[in-house]
């Protein structure tokens, strides 16, 4: 039986965990938090820090395979593992591009796909020396996630809230639709493509507020969004899953906004939605199975179910027993014992023939659901 290692302990290795229990499989885990919602499900829990080369060398040795649930993960370690012959998804050369915004952005520059225009300011007098290319977006270029780490730069006087570390500062899309689209990229080459996502946002929170599966795009960009996507991840050169996340402006062109090297949330519905989901979908391609079908069963849409402002500590939810009251309503809670104000305690996957019954539904939930202390 292949020894898999997840690099990362939360929800998506908690339901990366899931999908393994399908397979011949002995699963490993490191995380430095022995609570973590992942934790209890592995066949084998380390403790350990993700970002260590010493920790994340001695975790993977005695492994066939390692992935990981997040990008911040130690790559000198990896690289040392997959020299030695250990298989790492995504390789380890995806993700130092992926890994660092400025090495991203310059990758999409050199095979040139589509994203908005960029300078790279290593601090803040670089910064203050570009007022005359805003309006623009400062993204840091290492440490970000889930907005933190992106900052809106409309005029000069808000240079100040710019970051004085390196980053790259983008142009400012007016943005249509944001749309996600996960590829699935095996060992021999081949591909699996997911129907692309709308996505939400949440403007206070700068989180996804719901998601919509399939995106409603005209026909010329869908086709768009596709290939742009696909090209990507065949230059990217590597095998597992990839999430990209894309800008449709009012004229339907297409730009890459980012990607993901790895299971993501907007694939989150594929659970219930799909034949195949991305779960069990990096599974086949990790232990050399074939691609799993990714058509649709079912339309579906998806809520993120964060903490409420205002509550800290042990979480309590509201409204449970009524969203699970609703027909074809999918509840995944990740097990964190703790709810701050904006954590993701978890999700909410709805499926539907109808349009207007899944926005019908999500509306309800996003005022019946909480996550309080
Ligand atoms: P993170 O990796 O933290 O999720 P993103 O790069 O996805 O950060 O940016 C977060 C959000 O900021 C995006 O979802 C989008 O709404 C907005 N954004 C990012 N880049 C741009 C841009 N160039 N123009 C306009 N809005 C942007």
């Amino acid at each position: 039986m292949k020894k898999v290692g997840i690099l990362g302990g939360g929800q998506l290795g908690r339901m990366l965990l899931q999908a393994a229990i399908n397979y011949p499989v002995e699963t490993h885990l490191m995380e430095n938090d022995p609570l973590a919602p992942a934790a209890h499900l592995c066949h084998h829990f380390c403790s350990g820090d993700i970002r260590s080369f010493d920790d994340v060398y001695a975790f993977g040795k005695e492994l066939d395979a390692l992935t990981i649930e997040i990008e911040s993960v130690n790559i000198e370690a990896l690289e040392k593992l997959e020299a030695e012959g250990v298989k790492i998804y995504p390789k380890p050369a995806a993700l130092k591009i992926i890994k660092n915004k400025i090495a991203q952005k310059e990758f999409y520059a050199v095979h040139e796909i589509p994203s908005s225009a960029f300078v790279v300011t290593k601090n803040k007098a670089e910064l203050e020396a570009q007022s005359h290319f805003l309006p623009a977006v400062h993204k840091l270029a290492m440490g970000g996630y889930d907005g933190k780490g992106v900052q809106v730069i409309g005029t000069a006087a808000e240079i100040e809230f710019g970051f004085d570390a390196p980053a790259v500062l983008e142009k400012k899309v007016i943005i249509h639709k944001e749309i996600a689209i996960i590829i699935a990229v095996s060992d021999d080459g081949s591909t699996a493509i997911y129907p692309p996502v709308d996505m939400v946002f949440d403007p206070h929170l700068n989180l996804l507020s719901h998601q919509l599966c399939p995106a409603e795009l005209p026909e010329k960009v869908f086709w768009k969004v596709e290939a742009i996507a696909l090209n990507l991840v065949r230059k990217l050169n590597s095998a597992g899953i990839f999430a990209i996340e894309l800008f449709a402006d009012a004229d339907g062109q297409v730009l890459v906004n980012e990607v993901a090297p790895r299971v993501h949330n907007s694939g989150h519905h594929s659970i219930e939605a799909n034949y195949c989901s991305q779960f069990d979908m990096l599974w086949r391609i990790i232990l050399g199975y074939p691609l799993g079908n990714t058509t649709p069963i079912l339309p579906a849409a998806l809520v993120n179910l964060v903490g409420s402002a205002g509550f800290t500590g042990p979480v309590k939810y509201e409204g449970l027993e009524e969203v699970l009251s609703m027909d074809n309503v999918f509840v995944h809670l990740y097990g964190k014992s703790d709810t701050k104000p904006g954590r993701k305690m978890g999700h909410v996957t709805i499926l539907s023939k109808e349009k207007q019954d899944l926005l019908h539904k999500v509306n309800k939930i996003k005022h019946l659901l909480f996550a309080k202390a």
